[in-house]
């Protein structure tokens, strides 16, 4: 089964993909997560990133299909995947297809942009594997220390107010268009994202017709 989760910055869609992943036994593809390793270790890949993810943009094209397509080759994806943060433009939708992945069920976590603003700023995710947190809604067991590894929960250098402000932006103009690109597949399955992330996890399990 392949699935991608649709949703703007700081909707929850990572937190959600996680819980499927586990759930489901398959593979969680965080581009957004490849992406700031790449730019850890310096690779060529990375140091082509980072500027446009400091700004709130989107990482040209033709870096991120490369990057998600070696990583899909790799041998334990073999069994499905979840896509979490791609495509995020349509040009990225187009080659999937022509990578010829099969997409079974588009997720959308949907999320007003006066909520998202509000709870950015208590975001975390674990320095060394990318594991969300929430200071208030997902909080790590003991503080900012991750709950899976021996990494630190920290505060992402994109998410001060400024630059979430322009993800937004970015997400309305170049990702929001895939929701209609999807639907017309009849692929898409839009889920409410509530306050409560359980009940968020209700509903978006549902939505795929698990428990
Ligand atoms: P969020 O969903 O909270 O915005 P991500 O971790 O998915 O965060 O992405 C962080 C940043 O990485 C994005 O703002 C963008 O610069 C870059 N990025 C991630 N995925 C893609 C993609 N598919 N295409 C272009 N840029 C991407
Ligand atoms: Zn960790």
């Amino acid at each position: 089964m392949n699935l991608i989760f649709l949703g703007a910055p700081g909707s929850g869609k990572g937190t959600q993909a996680e819980f499927v992943s586990e759930k489901m036994n398959i593979l969680p593809v965080s581009t957004g997560n490849i992406l700031r390793d790449a730019v850890k270790n310096q690779t060529e890949a990375g140091l082509a990133a980072k500027k446009f993810m400091d700004a709130g943009d989107l990482v040209p094209d033709e870096v991120v299909i490369g990057i998600l397509k070696d990583r899909i080759a790799q041998p334990d994806a073999k069994n499905g995947f979840i896509l979490d943060g791609f495509p995020r433009t349509v040009e990225q939708a187009k080659a999937l297809e022509e990578m010829g992945v099969k997409i079974d069920l588009v997720v959308e976590i949907d999320v007003p942009d006066e909520r998202i603003c509000g709870r950015m700023g208590g975001r975390r995710v674990c320095d060394k594997c990318g594991a969300s947190y929430h200071i208030e809604y997902k909080p790590t067991k003991v503080e900012s220390k991750c709950d899976s590894c021996d990494g630190n929960a920290i505060q992402r250098a994109d998410d001060k107010p400024e630059t979430v402000l322009d993800r937004l932006k970015v997400y309305h103009e170049k990702t929001a268009p895939l929701r209609d690109f999807y639907a017309k597949l009849g692929k898409l399955k839009t889920v409410e994202g509530q306050i409560e992330i359980a009940d968020t996890k209700r509903l978006t399990f549902e939505a795929i017709g698990i428990q």
